[in-house]
């Protein structure tokens, strides 16, 4: 660390399956760039503690809480009754409202298009995810999707902000409201509102706002991805549409997010799973870990670190030589991550 700036402390949760590996490799460039962070580092327990009931412990949440920024590898949840998936307890406990996801082609690396730029932006909190399901009796099973206006209201102001403090010019809110009449109706609603409220307060003028529905949507993003910018929806189409994204750009392998919560939480993670298929064997791309990280330098106004970590990466990949196979090459996870410490 230089000896002028104190180091900003962030909670590090590596995570399961290619977790380590990938977060080794997160820590090993941060500290190339001599990057002014302090991993507090926390891990998954072996029992469930009785004050999340799950096994993520306390300490682990009251760390994120009062670090406000940390970065976050895959959890695999264990299977067996009685507690919390990991990553519903995370983003229930700190309400974790918005997760973003930067999906752009990367230079250098061939797909359909060159010029993916697209923002999803998930409700990350209800929808078809409340974890509200049961039998109602044999054969019959029911599941209910929650939309609120508070929780509609919370995400389509950070879209609007979003869109406005990185220079988008539009926002499309991803709907099925012609038959999710009421929910995806109240979603919509809230949006128009939003706009009206800011419209009056001239705080957004120029920012486009529109409506599709999921099923058009899913057309044109495979179709012509160029015609969309900032696309917030609730969070199921979140989930699967975020997956699309990802695949325009070349797979899981490159995507980032980052989870924004109450009181200024930020938390980034990959988008990908724990990748159990090629843990423990030096095979995961850690591309996606590292660019997450990249958005957390970002919330941290740590523009130039920022930039010089991206552009080593982007350089190395397309650069060619070092690739991991998930991209079609032979490099392992340690050699690519030398290879991006060279660029550096
Ligand atoms: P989850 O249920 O947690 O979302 P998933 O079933 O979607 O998990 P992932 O763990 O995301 O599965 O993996 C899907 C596929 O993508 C696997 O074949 C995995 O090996 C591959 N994959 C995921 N992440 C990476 C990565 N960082 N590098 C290389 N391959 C990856
Ligand atoms: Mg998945």
């Amino acid at each position: 660390f230089s000896s002028t700036s104190t180091p900003i402390t962030a909670t590090l949760f590596p995570g399961d399956g290619i977790g380590p590996e990938i977060a080794e490799s997160v820590k090993q460039i941060f500290r190339e760039a001599e990057v002014p962070i302090e991993w507090e580092e926390h891990y998954v327990g072996e029992q469930i503690d009785p004050r999340t009931q799950s096994f993520l412990t306390w300490e682990s949440l009251e760390s994120v809480r009062r670090n406000k920024v940390g970065l976050k590898g895959p959890m695999a949840t264990p299977i067996g009754k009685g507690h919390r998936s990991l990553n519903l307890t995370l983003r229930k406990e700190l309400n974790l409202y918005a997760n973003v996801r930067p999906c752009y082609s990367l230079p250098g690396y061939k797909t359909r298009y060159d010029d993916v730029d697209l923002i999803t932006i998930r409700e990350n909190t209800e929808g078809e995810y409340s974890g509200l399901e049961h039998q109602v009796v044999r054969g019959v099973v029911e599941s209910l999707k929650i939309i609120t206006r508070q929780a509609s209201l919370r995400v389509a102001e950070y879209a609007f902000h979003y869109a406005k403090a990185h220079g988008r010019e539009r926002v499309s809110a991803i709907h099925k409201a012609n038959i999710m009449q009421k929910t995806d109706g109240l979603f919509l609603k809230v949006h128009q509102l939003s706009i009206v409220a800011r419209e009056v307060a001239e705080k957004y003028p120029d920012i486009k706002y529109e409506e599709v529905v999921i099923d058009n949507c899913c057309m044109m993003l495979v179709k012509n991805p160029a015609l969309f910018d900032v696309l917030v929806m609730p969070n199921l189409y979140g989930d699967i549409i975020s997956d699309l994204c990802a695949g325009l750009i070349g797979g899981l392998g490159l995507t980032p997010s980052c989870n924004i919560g109450e009181g200024g939480i930020a938390l980034a993670e990959a988008v990908h799973g724990s990748a159990p298929d090629i843990a423990g064997k030096n095979l995961a791309n850690p591309t996606a870990l590292l660019l997450s990280a990249v958005t957390m330098l970002r919330h941290l106004e740590l523009h130039d670190k920022a930039d010089r970590i991206q552009d080593a990466i982007l350089n190395t990949i397309a650069e060619g030589k070092y690739r991991t196979a998930d991209l079609g090459g032979k490099s392992t996870t340690t050699d690519f991550t030398k290879a991006i410490c060279d660029h550096l």
